[in-house]
Order: C-alpha cells, then structure tokens, then sequence
C-alpha cells in the first residue's frame, strides 16, 4: 500500500492551517487597533515603572532591588508597590512576543515535500503572471468633456 504526500502529512500532523478571508477595512482596522493598544500598555508599563521606582521602603528590604521580592511588613508603600506590580505585570502580558525567544528556539529544516510544494507554487503564479500580461491592454481613455476643464484665468 502505498501513501501519498497529503496522507503522510496528515499522519505528520501537518495538515494546512485553515485560512479565513477577512475584509481590507477590517484588518487595517484591526491592526490599528492593536498599534494604538500597544502604544497605550508601552506608557502604562513605563509609567507603572516609574511609581515602582518611587516607592519608599525600610532599610534592608529585598523589594529595593530584586522586583520578584515581597515588601518588609513596616514598608511605607507596600500598598503602592503591589498595585504598580499588578499594572506593570498586565502591561507586559500585553506586551509583542519577543522574537529573541522565538530565535533562540531549534531549527526545523523544511520538509523536501514542503519545498518542492512552495517552488511548484511559485512557478504556477510566474504562469499565471505571464497570462496577465499577454492579457493586459489598457482602455481607450474617457474622452474629454470641455465643461469640466479648470479655467486658467
Ligand atoms: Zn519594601
């Protein structure tokens, strides 16, 4: 029995994403959104940052230096200090994945069925350029209506 290279993905689990189509309007919208969104938690995380720095704290607290480090109990702005934490925290949640993360992860060499896919692909759209091109002839243009010409003087 022989398998094809669609069931060997599929045993791989490497079906195709599923792909939805969505509106230019709604995804320009959509990404502003998320650019003003990330403009928005960047000041928060600075702000957030700056109270931490302005919180008061007993001789000898751990807090001062290390952020993962509880207050002393007799610490001014104990209070203060969890609060920030608590924006400063939801402000990186919301913060882009770092890609450093993503580089630092092992690389996995494309299949030589995924590359001969993507090459065969690319062949098909320079065919199916090509037939745009022969196809190209532009329209005759509109005639000129003399009414709707501007008056240089
Ligand atoms: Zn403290």
């Amino acid at each position: 029995m022989t398998t094809t290279v669609k069931q060997q993905q599929h045993l791989m689990g490497r079906d195709p994403e599923p792909k939805v189509q969505v509106d230019a309007r709604t995804w320009t919208g959509t990404k502003l959104a998320l650019w003003r969104s990330k403009v928005a938690w960047d000041i928060v995380a600075r702000q957030a940052a700056e109270i931490l720095g302005r919180c008061k704290h007993m001789t000898g607290c751990p807090a001062e230096s290390v952020e993962t480090e509880g207050c002393l109990p007799d610490c001014p702005d104990r209070e203060f200090r969890m609060s920030a934490l608590v924006i400063l925290n939801a402000a990186r949640q919301s913060a882009p994945v770092s890609a450093s993360k993503l580089a630092q992860q092992p690389y996995m060499p494309p299949s030589r069925e995924f590359f001969s896919d993507v090459v065969a692909e690319l062949a098909a759209c320079q065919a199916e350029l090509e037939a745009f091109r022969a196809a190209a002839t532009l329209p005759p243009p509109p005639p000129q209506d003399p009414q709707l010409e501007e008056n240089p003087s």
